[in-house]
């Protein structure tokens, strides 16, 4: 190796160990020992895959500790640091969303600790952001944020139960000393004594007279869109559900210590899910009966290969997006509505009309009016056509433990 480039591979092991060093510290400070209670997130794996969830609350992870950067080896410490700039991306956001939303003149609270016990599970809820409104139209907003690589259509099921979970846990503990904020030095107060103590507001003492809404904010990794969905409200059969999932996933810890269940007993989500990509577990997942092939194989260097090509294809149309977003704005800045020339190219931005498609809840409606139901989804179902199967290739990546399961 040349000595620039082992001068550039130590200046990105030093970043690793620090993002590495950084979240070590932000989990134990803000998170506390997350193998002692159940958490939102715990919550929302555990609705989708149980095996995934408890395997991640007994320290199974992908992710090694920062003292151990030194042993990686390079195209590990390449995965580590991608990974743990996804991973911490959020985090950025959350500080200049935070800023943002202070200089509105909004009541903040950062970092709201809900800390509950359920049928003796210990659960604790971390709120992002929590809006307080006094007065005469008392309101609360919990505000979730996610950092997406594109922003989903709908929300996943995930996001959704912890939402569920957080709006539940502050309507039906509102009056419990179950509240911790650490940056204010409130601890163990009701949700009224904790916003009393730090903005000196009185809210009503019962949550009933209170508007409680929870929402999630999407920001795409470009930082150029921003979506929110909500709004999210207490239910308790959500709650309820919540509530069970978290007993569940706490038993079942305890068997597969006591090792009268195993890992590889426990109920995995079927079918593709992208939760599979980033389990730490997913390397001996009985859902995936794999066939081995030596990875210096011909397919073994080929799917390699791929990999790099998808990479290169990704950040290349990354950088297509960006030139043409460029390339608009010069345009918008000449003021000119015909073709404009420079070099060997000559470019202009029209208006083209949209995709037609149809809505089919919109047809439905529109049927039901004319003739009953049945009849109408009838028709809908006869006039839909389905696509020829065809094969599709799935590709996975297969993580590495560093930490075994406890
Ligand atoms: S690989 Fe997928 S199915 Fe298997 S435990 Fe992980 S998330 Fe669940």
């Amino acid at each position: 190796m040349q000595r620039d480039d082992i001068k550039a591979q130590g200046l990105l092991r030093l970043l690793t160990q620090g993002l590495l060093a950084h979240a070590e510290y932000k989990t134990a400070s803000e998170l506390g020992d997350r193998s002692q209670y159940i958490g939102m997130s715990d919550i929302g794996k555990g609705m989708e895959c149980m095996r995934s969830a408890v395997a991640s609350k007994l320290g199974a992870s992908a992710i090694p500790v920062s003292a151990a950067i030194g042993e990686l080896a390079q195209g590990d410490l390449a995965h580590v640091l991608g990974r743990q700039i996804i991973l911490q991306r959020g985090h950025w956001q959350e500080d200049g969303v935070q800023k943002a939303l202070q200089a509105a003149g909004v009541k903040l609270i950062p970092q709201l600790e809900i800390s509950v016990e359920h049928s003796g599970v210990p659960m604790k809820a971390h709120l992002d952001f929590t809006l307080v409104w006094g007065g005469d139209r008392p309101a609360v907003r919990i505000l979730e944020l996610k950092s997406n690589e594109r922003i989903p259509e709908s929300l996943y099921a995930s996001y959704e139960a912890q939402l569920y979970g957080q709006v539940g846990l502050l309507k039906s503990y509102w009056n419990k000393p179950c509240f911790s904020v650490t940056e204010a030095g409130v601890k163990k107060a009701t949700f009224p004594q904790a916003v009393r103590s730090i903005f000196g507001v009185d809210l009503p003492e019962s949550p009933e007279d209170v508007d409680i809404e929870g929402w999630v904010l999407s920001i795409s990794i470009s930082m150029a869109k921003v979506k929110p969905f909500g709004p999210y409200q207490p239910e308790k059969s959500m709650l309820e559900a919540c509530l069970q999932t978290a007993v569940g996933i706490w038993r079942t810890m305890e068997d597969v210590r006591s090792g009268t269940l195993e890992l590889n007993d426990l109920d995995y989500c079927r079918g593709f899910h992208p939760l599979c990509d980033w389990c730490d577990v997913n390397k001996d997942c009985p859902k995936f009966q794999d066939v081995n092939i030596p990875s210096d194989s011909a397919c073994g260097l080929e799917l390699e290969e791929l990999a790099i090509l998808k990479e290169s294809k990704t950040t290349i149309e990354k950088r297509i997006a960006e030139a043409e977003e460029r390339i608009r704005q010069t345009y918008r800045s000449i003021g000119s509505q015909d073709w404009v020339s420079v070099g060997g190219h000559r470019f202009r931005v029209a208006t083209v009309s949209g995709r037609k498609t149809l809505d089919r809840s919109l047809v439905m409606d529109t049927l039901t009016e004319l003739i009953d139901d049945l009849t109408a989804q009838d028709a809908l179902e006869q006039c839909e056509k389905t696509g020829k199967p065809h094969e599709r290739l799935y590709i996975g990546k297969i993580n590495k433990i560093l930490k075994s399961v406890a």
